[in-house]
């Protein structure tokens, strides 16, 4: 039998040693905290600004030489909802680069609250072509010109088991797809922003190197998604963030993802919640949680087995009732620095250490201004409107139009022509 008091401090001892692990993570961003808060003076002001932020807000903070910032621009699924738009990943470095990886759908907007030109974000890697993934890609290209973008868009993605599945056709046929659109567009913006430069990679050479530039370099893995997909490293400055966009864990994962700064893998709710919430079957809910993708045991085992400095787990609903069922499977197979990421988690990195906060984005954003003299085309000349279209236009109306050009042309000291709505008393079809 045991007395009263050992079962009481044996009780005390497992709850201390249960706290301990739950606020681990929490202990160490609280000392980071607390080592930036200055000191003293005890007091804070009372007027002047509060000393500490735990939040991130774009826009504000220099980077530092040595220093890299991942932004997650979407962390959900390919069920489009408010919280959390699919994939895509933002990583900044101190040299001024910056790149994407992956873009999948919602997560544009995202990007584009964070007010960075989009003359700075030319670099996209995407590691397979589904929509939760890709969706958004054809949105920040044709949309770039009116966007204020005027250098051209570079992209990476992987080989096809077909030809006609790969990144080149997948470019080809979105071009194609999109024909009016760039046409008419182009027409009346600045169309530089347009140009699109495609590079197209084997999607099974293990760690190719994919792009080495001003002293950054990307590899890239082979992996289990429907064949044809892949994972990325990028490595600079002695800094390594790995991104597994969708995959099984696999051996080239294992190998060459070990001890990375920040791993940021994809890991499912369990199949019953898939069964629950998204009316699966068990068989569809089983194949999509552990086979199609990564549950959130074999992530915790594949993070226990590469020791990454911080492991980031994305690609599942992150809510008040799911959060703590994918922590626990992690947990059980994984006792590491771990995030749980959801859209607009932000993350420093250095070598002195790795700083996880919230990032408050603008939600009523306008692009940045651009970046160089803007050069837009002759619109009466670059698009040839039918005779139907212009018949159409309505005199009166057009006249008020006119007016309001003729009020801007005044007040702004410059003489531009309707090219529309001018035309029916001139060139009348
Ligand atoms: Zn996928
Ligand atoms: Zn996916």
């Amino acid at each position: 039998m045991f007395s009263r008091k050992t079962v009481i401090s044996t009780l005390a001892a497992v709850g201390l040693l249960a706290a301990a692990a739950l606020t681990l993570d929490v202990d160490i961003r609280w000392k980071d905290a607390w080592a930036q808060a200055p000191s003293p003076p005890r007091e804070w002001s009372r007027t002047g600004p509060f000393p500490r932020h735990d939040v991130y807000y774009p826009g504000t903070e220099e980077l530092a030489p040595d220093e890299m910032r991942v932004v997650a621009c979407g962390t959900g699924m390919p069920q489009p909802r408010l919280a959390q738009a699919a994939a895509c990943f933002l990583v900044e470095l101190g040299n001024g680069d910056k790149f994407i990886f992956d873009m999948g759908e919602g997560s544009f907007e995202r990007i584009m609250s964070l007010g960075i030109p989009l003359d700075q974000l030319d670099k996209v890697f995407l590691g397979h072509l589904h929509l939760d993934h890709a969706g958004d890609f054809p949105a920040f290209y044709f949309t770039g010109p009116v966007n204020n973008r005027l250098t051209p868009v570079r992209v990476w993605g992987p080989s096809g088991v077909k030809p006609e599945w790969g990144t080149k056709a997948w470019v080809r046929n979105m071009k194609e797809m999109w024909a009016w659109e760039s046409a008419t567009r182009g027409s009346a913006v600045d169309p530089r922003g347009l140009e699109l430069e495609v590079n197209e990679f084997d999607w099974m050479a293990v760690n190719a190197a994919i792009y080495d530039e001003n002293g950054v370099t990307v590899r890239a893995l082979p992996a289990i998604h429907g064949d044809q997909s892949v994972s990325f490293v990028l490595s600079w400055k002695g800094l390594r963030f790995a991104f597994s966009s969708d995959t099984l864990p696999n051996k080239w994962w294992l190998e060459h993802t070990k001890g990375v700064d920040l791993s940021v893998h994809e890991c499912f709710i369990p199949p019953a919640y898939m069964m629950a919430r998204y009316g699966m079957a068990p068989s569809e809910a089983v194949f999509v949680g552990t086979q199609g993708h990564t549950a959130a045991q074999a992530f915790g085992k594949m993070m226990s087995m590469t020791r990454p400095r911080r492991a980031v787990c994305y690609h599942f609903q992150n809510d008040f009732d799911t959060v703590m069922v994918v922590e626990n499977a992690i947990r059980e197979t994984y006792d590491g620095p771990l995030d749980l990421a959801s859209d607009f988690m932000v993350w420093n990195v250095t070598e002195e250490g790795i700083r996880t906060r919230m990032g408050v984005p603008n939600h009523d954003s306008y692009p940045a201004p651009p970046q160089r003299q803007k050069q837009p085309p002759d619109s009466m000349k670059a698009y040839q409107w039918t005779a139907f279209s212009l018949s159409g236009i309505e005199p009166e109306s057009a006249a008020v139009t006119n007016a309001v050009i003729e009020a801007f042309n005044e007040e702004n000291g410059v003489d531009v022509k309707p090219s529309l709505t001018g035309l029916p008393f001139q060139e009348r079809p």
